[in-house]
């Protein structure tokens, strides 16, 4: 697709989204708020009006979880085949709608479109997976011992809430929507105020495939009204959240008294630690590409990069010049690839990190000024500091934008301990060719994601998840029906074991 390609069939879908606001979708039904509130939704590129939000509130969220309920025995108890078959399908009219689907994330959320293209095949991707998963998902374990048979099943949860963020929509939520639905749960979801477009499409595009009223709602709206009622309503059985680390302590508070289980995927500040002996190139390569790709907005960004001293000034060299190579423009351009951060309030906290960090006395080492119509979009130059300690605000606090900065390390255990001395601990790289090191150095670092000469490669049979304030629990293979299911075990007598005899003189 050329830009002229791309800037054409945005045109086209913003006419269609200018006429029709987005409602929630309640039990089958796009719905306006019941007190008929609306928000604007704008464009990161210009500002430019994109759509009208309906603006949920409790009672709206009430609707929602109420049609979950609704909808829950039925679709708890369909045919494992038609579960399966019913998700081949949504994976089918996601690929068919993959160029609109892009386009839509690009113009919703600043995100370049080299990246989104595959926004929707890995969607689709998520529901194939989980509907290969459903087969087993029931299956527990034989545990038996000398009188029983004792073995376990699982049964979906119920309905389940499920709030997402907005730095890439869809993708996350069929993350979260397609393990769901293969547990046989049925779906509340509240996505980000400020991209909510793909999430509408998606469940749209799921009823279009054959998906029953109510199994999936959505409720837009903001996270302190809509997304606080949905993780308080006492139907509502489990929250999956993805989201800044704050939000998951207001959502375990708020959840408290209903007794939510809930599953965060949350904040980042990840280490990539690069030893001497590395492949320098590739190294080079994987840390930009981690840092700067998808705007700096991801969860898994390798934001600090830890660099043996011995070649220290050699790889900071290469790293400034592609941070100021870097091609800053309309997300819709393919030529992109870097685009606005999603709103004005985000650009002015990615900014104001430029000066923290030349106050705390870290080295500017690039920041790409492309000389570009920044006046009304939210466009931030990417940047790259050098000779920064990690005490430094820089580097402990989540920055979550093009940010990169550079610390050096004498000894492996300098390494470890800087790259272990954070409240996070989401995901971490290592590039060395030494073996041994390769493995004990990632035994010992506190991340839930250990990546070796690799940059963040997805395997959806693997656990994905954070340790310390990054997160609790698993996604991702069977680690998802633990969250979206309830563990039953079922103990059966063999024969006549021992049952003491009370009142029976
Ligand atoms: P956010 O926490 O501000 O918002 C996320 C969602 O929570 C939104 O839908 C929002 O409306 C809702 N929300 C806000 N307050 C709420 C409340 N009190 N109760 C219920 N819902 C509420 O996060 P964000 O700014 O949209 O996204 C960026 C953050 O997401 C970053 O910290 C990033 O690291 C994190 N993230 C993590 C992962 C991961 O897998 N670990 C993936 C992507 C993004």
């Amino acid at each position: 697709m050329t830009n002229d390609e791309n800037i054409y069939l945005a045109s086209v879908l913003r006419q269609k989204l200018k006429k029709e606001p987005l409602f929630h979708i309640i039990n089958g039904e796009c719905v306006p708020s019941l007190d008929n509130t609306m928000f604007a939704n704008n464009s990161p590129h210009d500002n430019s009006f994109i759509c009208m939000v309906a603006e949920g509130k409790s009672q709206d969220v009430d609707r929602a979880a109420q049609a979950a309920k609704n909808a829950f025995p039925s679709w708890s108890t369909l045919s494992i085949k038609k579960r399966r078959d019913l998700l081949y399908s949504i994976a089918e009219i996601i690929e068919k709608n993959a160029r609109e689907i892009a386009i839509l994330e690009s113009l919703d959320t600043g995100q370049p479109i080299r990246f989104m293209q595959k926004a929707a095949i890995r969607g689709a991707d998520n529901f194939r997976f989980f509907a290969d998963k459903i087969v087993n998902a029931r299956n527990g374990l034989s545990l038996p011992a000398d009188e029983h048979i004792n073995y376990t099943v699982r049964q979906p949860i119920g309905p389940v809430g499920i709030i997402t963020p907005w730095n890439t929509p869809f993708m996350l939520s069929t993350w979260k929507i397609a393990p769901a639905l293969a547990a046989g749960c049925t779906v509340v979801h509240k996505p980000a105020e400020l991209s909510p477009v793909t999430a509408q499409c998606l469940t749209l595009l799921m009823q279009e495939a054959g998906l029953p009223p109510g199994v999936v709602n959505v409720v837009h709206g903001y996270g302190e009204t809509a997304g606080k009622s949905l993780s308080e309503h006492p139907d509502v059985k489990a929250i999956a959240f993805v989201g800044e680390s704050k939000t998951g302590s207001s959502i375990m508070r708020q959840g408290a008294d209903t007794l939510k289980r809930v599953h965060f995927e949350l904040g980042g500040k990840n280490p990539v630690v690069v030893f001497a002996d590395a492949d320098i190139e590739r190294a080079v390569d994987a840390v930009i590409f981690m840092k700067y790709s998808l705007n700096g907005e991801r969860c898994t960004s390798s934001s600090r990069v830890l660099i043996e001293r011995s070649i220290y000034d050699k790889f900071n060299a290469q790293l400034t010049q592609r941070v100021k190579n870097l091609k800053i423009g309309n997300p819709l351009d393919p030529k992109t690839e870097i685009g606005p951060l999603i709103s004005e309030k985000h650009l002015q906290k990615v900014q104001s990190y430029v000066q923290i960090g030349k106050e705390e006395g870290a080295k500017l080492l690039a920041q790409n000024t492309t000389d570009l119509d920044k006046s009304s979009g939210h466009y931030f130059s990417p940047t790259l500091f050098g000779d920064v300690d990690n005490k430094m605000r820089i580097s402990q606090e989540e920055i979550f934008g093009p940010f990169l900065v550079s610390i050096p390390f004498d000894t492996e255990e300098q390494a470890l301990e800087i790259a272990n001395d954070i409240r996070y601990g989401l995901a971490a790289y290592l590039w060395t060719k030494d073996i041994t090191r390769a493995h004990s150095f990632s035994h010992k670092i506190n991340a839930g994601m250990v990546w070796v000469n690799s940059q963040n490669v997805r395997h959806l049979p693997t656990p994905f998840g954070g340790m310390k304030d990054s997160g609790i629990g698993r996604d991702g293979g069977d680690y998802s029906f633990d969250f979206y299911m309830e563990t039953k075990n079922i103990a059966i007598a063999m024969g006549e074991h021992n049952i003491p005899k009370l009142g029976a003189q």
